[in-house]
């Protein structure tokens, strides 16, 4: 049976706080509660978990490459937000440690290694900031001493743009398990205990994912939002799941939903997606993502696209009560004004029942069952059950 540990990596407030040193700001925020939930389910299941951490001298060698972070003893250095709290309530748990690091690679002068071995791990699950730094450098100490590595693509931030690069290229190097795969393999495992979830979910990995990560969390991000709202568009007429398969290629083939890049494709660059296999091909879909992003950015120059699309349900999300998928309606009087409003705005492939299930998926109305273990997660703050 394979032996996993959990390592988070370099999620202090320098590298994660507006106001930290080094921080990789909103993006590194973002992955925040992915981390926790991961840190609880490792927990749960009896997993070691390493906070390995930057720790560096006031006059660190270092700092002639980077801005001063993560000194010893500082604000900066410790641990950011829920991680902070985390960490705080399960620091006296014997699974639970705390690395010191001197280096990018938390094997480098470090006890990792041995406390590794001592556990018998075989597998290291890799999360925290920076993707492409500490995070990249960490799985080739890792792989170079012989354990398997998964890097969770939610699960990792930088401040540089080359995230998906260097996710692209550890899988490719390091004989990287698959990501989301295994990010569901670990879901799926978690979950045999005693998860209840909506009954529409397959047993897909990637579906099971994307359930109990992504589907019915509000999502307040405006490109986020935007990605999405294309994405409902593109399924129109085909199932879910055959968009979730081509998600990856559809953020590679569309400059990952950039309104600016995609406003300015020309006729060259539609021809190219049409013969792109990894996303769907249709030309009338295609075309209609480019005006959306015109129109996005039309509509930005006015009012956020976020603030624009939660007006429809007060800013906050509906509460629905189903118990069962037959309940669940296909549209509403929200999402038919949602429609209407975009339709006049120029914006296609927006119709009520798109609209419809592009609130359900950014979390505008919970729709999870009742019985669904996601239902509660998913609650506004102020009527939040635990
Ligand atoms: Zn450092
Ligand atoms: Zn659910």
């Amino acid at each position: 049976m394979r032996k996993d540990a959990l390592l988070i990596i370099d999620m202090s407030n320098d590298f994660v706080h507006d106001q930290g040193g080094l921080s990789a700001g909103k993006p590194a925020q973002k992955i925040v509660p992915f981390i926790v939930e991961l840190a609880d389910q490792f927990n749960e299941m009896g997993k070691p978990i390493f906070f390995c951490m930057d720790a560096h001298e006031p006059n660190d060698a270092h700092f002639k490459l980077w801005p001063v972070h993560n000194v010893k003893g500082t604000w900066g250095a410790h641990l950011y937000g829920s991680l902070g709290e985390w960490y705080a309530t399960h620091k006296q748990e014997q699974k639970v440690h705390f690395i010191p690091k001197p280096e990018y690679d938390a094997f480098i002068r470090t006890n990792l290694d041995q406390l590794l071995k001592e556990y018998k791990v075989d597998t290291v699950h890799l999360v925290g900031v920076c993707t492409d730094i500490c995070d990249f450098l960490t799985a080739y100490g890792a792989y170079s001493r012989g354990y398997a590595t998964i890097a969770y693509k939610k699960g990792m931030a930088t401040f540089t743009d080359q995230h998906e690069r260097f996710l692209a290229h550890m899988h490719a190097i390091l004989k990287q398990q698959s990501l989301t795969k295994t990010e569901a393999d670990h879901v799926t495992k978690r979950c045999e205990d005693v998860k209840q979830r909506c009954s529409w979910v397959s047993t897909d990995p990637d579906y099971v994912a994307y359930h109990d990560f992504e589907w019915g969390r509000p999502t307040y991000d405006s490109q986020e939002l935007f990605e999405l709202l294309c994405l409902e568009g593109m399924q129109a007429g085909l199932s879910w799941i055959t968009i979730l398969k081509r998600r990856s290629s559809f953020r590679q083939a569309f400059d990952r939903f950039d309104p600016k890049c995609m406003s300015a494709y020309s006729e060259q660059k539609i021809e190219h997606l049409m013969k792109n296999k990894g996303i769907i091909r249709n030309r009338l879909k295609i075309k209609a993502m480019i005006t959306n992003a015109q129109m996005y950015l039309a509509l930005e120059k006015q009012q956020s696209f976020s603030d624009f699309l939660w007006s429809f349900t007060g800013g906050t999300p509906t509460v629905h009560h189903y118990k069962e998928a037959e309940a669940i309606p296909t549209s509403s009087n929200e999402s038919l004004l949602m429609s209407k409003a975009l339709k006049k705005r120029g914006f296609k492939f927006v119709g009520e029942t798109i609209c419809y299930a592009f609130m359900q998926a950014s979390g505008m109305v919970n729709d999870h069952e009742t019985g669904c273990f996601c239902y509660a997660k998913c609650l506004p703050a102020q009527n939040k059950v635990n």
